[in-house]
């Protein structure tokens, strides 16, 4: 493991104005571009051969940011509701700087009434540069993991989930968790919950409902404002190899063809879809290791 170098620049002598993306797709493309500098930024330093100069992160600070006089015009290209995980952070995790991104966090990405104001807020007032809204969930969510647990055990959570605050952030995932275990179930068969991977499963597709289903929601809240041109998108960050995609496998190594923002389910029957395709990819396989002649023994679903 080598040092590793983040680094935000200003260049006062520079004359290049801030980049703007001119439409959905661009702004598509910029965040997944910055989420593959970032990932690929700390692989590099995971593998860095120490007889090589150390590996850089460099992003350009606009100079009209550093005006001693004028506060900056707001001019974010994206609006992102995401996690407040500290290990997700979302302008790093995209590769932006400040006055990129208009962020909303909140633990499990819900969306609750005050982050749907946040978004109208900035479709309405920076309705000139934002291009698209993106939803973010992450693998290993602890606010996912809570819900999930609040599902499968009830009893054991009466006393936690009396928290008017907590409930209400569990409350909004449980839809998402019982869509994940339906799918689960039907593919898997009955006996899904005996297997032993079964729980870390019904998380991971979980998160994945989770974020799709806010990006529905969102998408109808876009339609009616009138914002029909606007991208939404989904995706979700992989703590391990520090990468966004939509379907997440967390089973696949880090690989820059699978970086990538998912659009938008087009309704109820695109988030099942989703979530059956979640419950194939991690549905148990057989086993490989069987002896010569013997045939593969099925791991119990
Ligand atoms: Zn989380």
């Amino acid at each position: 493991m080598s040092t590793i170098d983040y680094i935000y620049r200003f260049d006062p002598n520079s004359t290049e104005d801030k980049y703007l993306p001119p439409d959905s797709d661009s702004a598509r493309k910029a965040l997944e571009d910055g989420n593959r500098v970032y990932a690929s930024w700390i692989e590099s330093c995971r593998n860095h051969d120490p007889s090589q100069p150390c590996p850089e992160f460099l992003l350009p600070w606009h100079g009209l940011a550093l005006d001693s006089e004028h506060p900056p015009r707001q001019a974010p290209f994206a609006v992102v509701l995401g996690c407040a995980d500290a290990r997700a952070p979302i302008e790093m995790v995209f590769g932006q700087a400040s006055n990129d991104l208009f962020v909303v966090r909140v633990a499990g990405n819900v969306l609750a009434d005050v982050c749907v104001g946040s978004i109208e807020y900035a479709l309405s007032a920076l309705a000139d540069s934002v291009k698209c809204v993106v939803v973010l969930g992450h693998l290993g969510c602890g606010a996912v993991t809570e819900t999930v647990n609040a599902y499968l055990h009830p009893a054991d959570y009466t006393v936690k989930i009396q928290s008017f605050g907590i409930r209400s952030i569990v409350e909004k995932i449980f839809t998402p968790v019982k869509l994940a275990d339906d799918a689960i179930h039907r593919i898997w068969g009955p006996d899904a919950a005996r297997h032993h991977s079964y729980h870390k499963s019904l998380i991971d597709v979980a998160v994945c409902v989770n974020a799709a289903q806010a990006a529905l929601d969102i998408r109808m809240e876009v339609r009616r404002v009138g914002k029909r041109d606007l991208g939404v998108l989904y995706g979700v960050f992989n703590l391990v190899t520090h990468q966004v995609s939509m379907p997440a496998n967390p089973h696949l190594p880090a690989s820059d063809m699978k970086i990538n923002l998912a659009v938008a389910p087009q309704g109820a029957a695109s988030v099942n879809r989703l979530a059956e395709r979640m419950a194939e990819i991690l549905r148990p396989r057989a086993r490989t290791t069987q002896r010569a002649g013997e045939k593969p023994r099925q791991e119990s679903a």
